[in-house]
């Protein structure tokens, strides 16, 4: 059994690079990290020896920002090949594009069995709650699949005039990820990262609607708000879970940080594997 399920890993194979494209740049200085392209095999083994076992995402948001995608076909491919660390694999679907996103949603959750959608709304340009993207949510909770939504700021476009023309509205908490938590009370939604700078409403999300959880990806943990750190430790300690956004931050860093914060074994485990195994449903 691995120390941590990772529910927020992206790749280091050079299709996630691609897919990055132009907004790489921004990124590495934001996180201040050395992109290395690895082969598939080379990414497994670096999470093995991490001990780690990660849910890895697609990518597609090019009716937002542009790009090529990396496939769900990709990514259920490397989850059939590496089912001993890759333990789940997250769909990712523009939702702008109506018909097909929908049959690409389905085709992905069934055909290809990945556990979810990830959604990025501000890099795909759309604000969770508008009802046109209900079918998709509607499908995933028919399916008894979860939906992850980027909250708060994000690397994609930082530092840069404009931020490359991406808004960051679309990912606040409240309204956008609380109304489709109303209105979907079977559905499983994961905020991803901490929310910044919107922690405060992201608790409060959490603390209101039992179907929202958040992972913590992205961000050293000595960086959370006083807010989140007392949370994590008390109301939400069975709602945290661990995420990197590999490959922009380590293992080794972000351990030595989360466990350099104090939290009790009992809530560390928590947040490392046991919260991911119930919320996702993962038996690993
Ligand atoms: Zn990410």
């Amino acid at each position: 059994m691995a120390r941590a399920i990772d529910v927020h890993c992206h790749l280091s194979t050079r299709p996630q690079y691609e897919a990055w494209g132009p907004y790489l740049g921004p990124m590495e200085r934001y996180y201040k990290f050395r992109p290395e392209v690895r082969s598939e095999e080379g990414m497994v083994e670096e999470l093995r020896q991490a001990d780690v076992q990660a849910c890895v995402i697609a990518w597609d948001a090019a009716s937002g920002s542009g790009g090529q995608p990396v496939t769900n076909d990709y990514v259920a491919e490397l989850v059939r090949r590496f089912p001993d660390t890759l333990v789940g694999g997250w769909a990712m679907i523009d939702p702008w594009r109506g018909r097909e996103a929908l049959r690409e949603a389905e085709r992905s959750l069934t055909t290809l069995g990945l556990m979810g959608i990830k959604f990025q709304a501000t890099a795909q340009a759309f604000f969770p709650d508008d009802q046109r993207f209900y079918p998709l949510y509607d499908l995933c909770r028919s399916l008894g699949k979860a939906v992850q939504f980027h909250s708060g700021t994000t690397g994609f476009g930082a530092g840069t005039p404009g931020g490359m023309g991406l808004k960051l509205k679309y990912c606040r908490p409240i309204p956008h990820l609380d109304d489709v938590a109303a209105d979907f009370p079977d559905l499983t939604i994961i905020a991803c990262h901490p929310s910044w700078p919107w922690q405060d409403e992201m608790i409060a999300v959490c603390l209101h609607k039992a179907n929202v959880y958040m992972e913590m990806s992205g961000w050293s943990p000595k960086y959370f708000s006083d807010a989140l750190k007392r949370e994590i430790r008390g109301r939400l300690q069975d709602r945290v879970m661990f995420g990197s956004d590999y490959p922009v931050l380590t293992y080794e860093r972000l351990f030595r940080d989360w466990e350099a914060e104090g939290y009790p074994a009992p809530v560390l485990e928590k947040v490392y594997r046991k919260n991911a195994e119930r919320i996702l449903g993962l038996s690993v």
